[in-house]
C-alpha cells in the first residue's frame, strides 16, 4: 500500500503577454486577522467567508511574479523570506522549481515594502538573496520608510515590523538599490503609481503589443471582502481614505477596459479579470492553461 501523497504541485504557473512570459511564484500562505479589517462590521466577513466557501480566518495567498523579456529576468516582490513562519518563504524554492536561480536575477522589483514583500529581499544571517539584482522602488516608499520623524511617531509593533524590517533590508542591497517613480523601469514594464496603502505603492503594467497585464500589488488583501467593498481598508494601510480611492478607481479601470490582472494576495496563481457587480466588483479568474 502506498502513503497517500502529500505534496502539492509546483508553486508555478506562467502566462504569455505578447513575446513576455509572466510566472507566478507562490511564497506560500498567512491566516489573514480580519481583526485588521476596517469599515466593515465582523458579521458581514463571517457572512462574505460562508457564501463564498473561504474559511475564517481567511486563507490568503502571497505571491511574487518573474517576468522574462528581451532575454532579461525581472522578479517582482521578494516574499517574506525565513520571518513569517512555515506557511510562508517558498519563493525562492517555487523559482528553481519554475528553473531560475537567485542569482540569474538582474532586477527585483518591489510594489512596496511591508514584511510579505520585502523581508525576502535577504536571507536569515542579513545577506542579499539577490546578490546580482538592481533593486527598484518607489522614491516615496524608500523616503518614507526611511524617514526618522514617523519612525519616532509609529506605535512600538510598526515601529519594529515595518520600518526597522524596511531599513534592514535597504541597507543589505547599499548601492545596488534604484529608486523609481513612474514610466517605463524594465522592457515591457512601467511602473504605476498607486499611493494608499503605502506612500509609495506602485503597481506594475506589463504590456507587449495589444496584451496586457496589471500587477497590481495589495490592491486587495481578502479578494472576496475587498473586490466587493472596495471601501474596506486595513489597520497598516498608511493612508487609508487614499487606499479605498485607489482600490476603487483601479478596479473601475480594469473593469472598463477588460484589463487583465494579477495580485499578490490573488488567489494563486493569481491572474483574472474584474467585473461590476452591484455596488463593488468581482473577479472572475482565468482559467488554467496547458499552453503557455
Ligand atoms: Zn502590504
Amino acid at each position: 500500500m502506498s502513503a497517500a501523497p502529500g505534496r502539492q504541485a509546483p508553486g508555478f504557473y506562467r502566462k504569455r503577454i505578447g513575446d513576455v512570459v509572466v510566472t507566478a511564484l507562490s511564497d506560500g500562505y498567512l491566516d489573514a486577522d480580519v481583526g485588521v479589517l476596517q469599515n466593515i462590521s465582523r458579521a458581514e466577513i463571517d457572512r462574505i467567508l460562508h457564501e463564498t466557501f473561504r474559511p475564517s480566518p481567511p486563507r490568503l495567498s502571497v505571491n511574487a511574479f518573474l517576468v522574462q523579456a528581451k532575454g532579461r529576468t525581472a522578479l517582482i516582490e521578494a516574499g517574506s523570506g525565513h520571518t513569517m513562519g512555515p506557511s510562508l518563504g517558498k519563493l525562492v524554492a517555487s523559482m528553481e522549481d519554475a528553473g531560475t536561480r537567485p542569482a540569474d536575477i538582474e532586477t527585483v522589483l518591489l510594489t512596496h515594502m511591508h514584511p510579505d514583500h520585502s523581508n525576502g529581499l535577504t536571507d536569515a544571517s542579513g545577506a542579499a538573496v539577490y546578490p546580482n539584482a538592481e533593486l527598484l522602488i518607489h522614491e516615496d516608499d524608500v523616503r518614507h520608510w526611511s524617514d526618522d520623524a514617523a519612525m519616532a511617531a509609529a506605535p512600538e509593533r510598526k515601529r519594529v515590523r515595518y520600518f526597522q524590517a524596511a531599513r534592514a533590508q535597504l541597507a543589505a542591497y547599499g548601492g545596488q538599490l534604484r529608486t523609481i517613480r513612474d514610466g517605463e523601469v524594465f522592457p515591457n514594464v512601467a511602473a504605476v503609481p498607486i499611493p494608499g496603502h503605502t506612500p509609495g505603492h506602485t503597481a506594475y503594467l506589463v504590456a507587449d503589443g495589444n496584451d496586457s497585464l496589471l500587477i497590481w500589488g495589495d490592491t486587495v488583501h481578502v479578494p472576496e471582502i475587498q473586490v466587493r467593498h472596495p471601501d474596506v481598508t486595513l489597520d497598516f494601510d498608511s493612508d487609508p481614505a487614499a487606499s479605498a480611492r485607489m482600490r476603487r478607481r483601479i478596479l473601475d479601470m480594469a473593469a472598463t477596459d477588460r484589463l487583465r490582472i494579477a495580485g499578490m494576495h490573488v488567489h494563486f496563481p493569481g491572474f483574472a479579470h474584474v467585473v461590476r457587480r452591484g455596488e463593488g466588483f468581482e473577479l472572475v479568474p482565468e482559467a488554467w492553461e496547458m499552453v503557455v
